[in-house]
């Protein structure tokens, strides 16, 4: 029998369980508040009935992952995590401080299987999804490491997290409540390369959440020459699904726009970015891309970055520059884990 992960399961389904094993719905929420303050022994859980902590021993278990190594930056505080699961696969995560508090960068996946080859995360392939959770024991143990309370969640770690969808639901629905780590939707933004029926699906679900796009070029052929996704949606079928969620959820889109010298930063990709979004409820997020070993894209200089922004904002575009964090420990998306396997190889 597979035994049941309880860090995946919400307030409810834990509520429900304890009631199926004969005890009243309370011990419930008692168990999950417990668990989510990091306990990972059921012995440590001291206001519950021995009876319940033997029968829940015997059908479930309590994930726990672990700090492999951790990288602080000395410019911003910025930490970079390395992170061993029970089947001794790495991920990693990252918190930044900002003034409204801390946020987290989490992964959904061990790996990806999506192919943008500016991306170091999807080098090795998907090694398989990650469950609910092992996303929500990122945040307890890092909350822990800490020592202070983590207000957002940027699902922007390795991994498609519309790939490994439904864990990622039930996720937002664990960390949502209150009993747990309290964090609401409007603070959690969800990044994907455009999975077009997925967006729609999400849509459906009218979850408060900021979504982000990883657009990364204006027209199908760029696009394709980075991203296969783009091979598989158009950039006409992924604004359509993009406008769909905003109709439905009336929130604003980010669109995630990385910037690679002389690929995809000259003044013509500007004025195609605008044409393509013009009118729509949404802002971009410009990133000077980090360049990644294994890849052969450069960073576009300060001034063109500028001038891009500069382009789309005269053309009614609201467009940001994605400040550089933890620069002294810039290990790219993806690289701290590719360089520990490499390592761990040898
Ligand atoms: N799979 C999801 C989320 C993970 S990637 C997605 O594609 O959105 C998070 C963001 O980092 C994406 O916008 C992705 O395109 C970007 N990214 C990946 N590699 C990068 C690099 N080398 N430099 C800058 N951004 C990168």
């Amino acid at each position: 029998m597979n035994k049941i992960d309880l860090l995946s399961l919400t307030i409810n389904e834990i509520e429900d369980l304890v009631e199926k094993n004969g005890e009243k719905r309370y011990r419930g929420r008692q168990i999950f508040q417990w668990l989510h303050k990091g306990v990972k022994d059921f012995n440590e859980i001291n206001n519950i009935p021995k009876k319940l902590k033997e029968d829940l021993k015997e059908i479930s278990y309590i994930s726990k992952l672990t700090i492999e190594k951790k990288l602080v930056s000395n410019i911003d505080g910025t930490q970079k995590y390395l992170l061993k699961l029970e089947d001794n696969n790495i991920i990693e995560a990252v918190t930044m401080s900002y003034k409204h508090g801390i946020t987290i960068c989490i992964s959904s996946q061990i790996g990806c299987l999506m192919g943008c080859n500016f991306c170091a995360s999807t080098i090795g392939g998907l090694v398989r999804n990650l469950r609910a959770g092992e996303m929500v024991d990122q945040i307890i143990l890092i909350e822990k490491d800490l020592g202070k309370r983590i207000s957002n969640i940027v699902i922007m770690g390795s991994g498609e997290p519309l790939h490994n969808y439904d864990e990622v639901i039930n996720f937002l629905k664990v960390v949502n409540h209150e009993n747990g780590l309290n964090i609401g939707n409007r603070h959690i933004t969800l990044s994907t390369c455009g999975l077009v029926p997925k967006i729609i699906e999400l849509a459906n679900l009218q979850i408060p959440i900021n979504l982000a796009i990883s657009l990364h070029a204006p027209d199908d052929t760029l696009r394709r020459s980075m991203m296969p996704i783009a091979n598989k949606y158009s950039i006409d079928e992924l604004m359509e699904a993009c406008k769909y969620y905003i109709e439905k959820n009336n929130r604003r889109i980010t669109f995630e726009y990385a910037l690679i010298k002389d690929v995809n930063d000259r003044e013509i990709h500007a004025h195609q970015l605008s044409k393509l979004l013009d009118g729509m409820l949404c802002h971009v997020n410009l990133i000077p891309i980090n360049e990644v070993d294994e890849r052969q894209y450069e960073k576009s200089n300060k001034d063109r970055i500028k001038n891009f922004q500069s382009i789309l904002k005269k053309n009614g575009i609201e467009a940001t520059i994605r400040r550089e964090m933890g620069s002294d420990i810039n290990a790219a998306c993806g690289q701290l884990r590719n360089n520990y396997i490499e390592q761990t190889r040898l």
